[in-house]
């Protein structure tokens, strides 16, 4: 499995005034939570060169980052962690992390978030300090329960066991 180390990120092209020291404690707080497997297929940071440049139409660009998905149970059932650095009007920049579970409802919403935190940052000293917070957030909420179905219980959503009992009769 090809691991996509966080170095491939070229930090500088996201954060053109960033000195040696800002990349070195942006680097830190990222080997908080490459420490973690990744899951097979998410394997490591992904890193988007193309979309660091703002375009006029106000599309939120993913820039880079990373998720850790994890598969429980006979239906796969899914439940992901998230960190994104997107490009927000220049010089800002958001970072957002998440819990998302998968979607087992009638109508299909893909996922639904049950956990987030966001950071709208605009100098380089408060896009690291939102990093470091939103890689410490991160790593503490990998350490719960890879099981889709523990956080299911207290939002209310639809379990997949539902789903299927109520189409497996043919
Ligand atoms: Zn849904």
């Amino acid at each position: 499995m090809e691991i996509r180390p966080f170095d491939r990120i070229d930090l500088t092209k996201v954060l053109p005034a960033l000195s040696i020291d800002e990349a070195a404690r942006i680097r830190r707080a990222a080997a908080r939570i490459d420490l973690s497997a990744p899951a097979p297929g998410r394997s490591g940071w992904t890193w988007f060169p193309d979309r660091v440049t703002y375009t006029e139409s106000g599309e939120r660009w993913v820039v880079f980052g990373i998720a850790f998905s994890y598969a429980s149970g006979p239906q796969r059932d899914g439940v992901e962690f998230d960190l994104s650095v997107i490009r927000e009007q220049p010089p800002s920049l958001a970072v957002e992390i998440s819990t998302d579970i998968d979607c087992w409802c009638e109508t299909d919403h893909r996922y639904h978030t049950i956990r987030s935190q966001s950071w709208l940052v605009g100098t380089p000293e408060s896009f690291i300090q939102a990093f470091e917070s939103a890689t410490a957030t991160l790593a503490q909420w990998i350490t719960g329960s890879h099981t889709a179905a523990d956080y299911r219980v207290t939002t209310g959503l639809p379990s997949p066991s539902v789903t299927l009992g109520s189409g497996s009769q043919n």
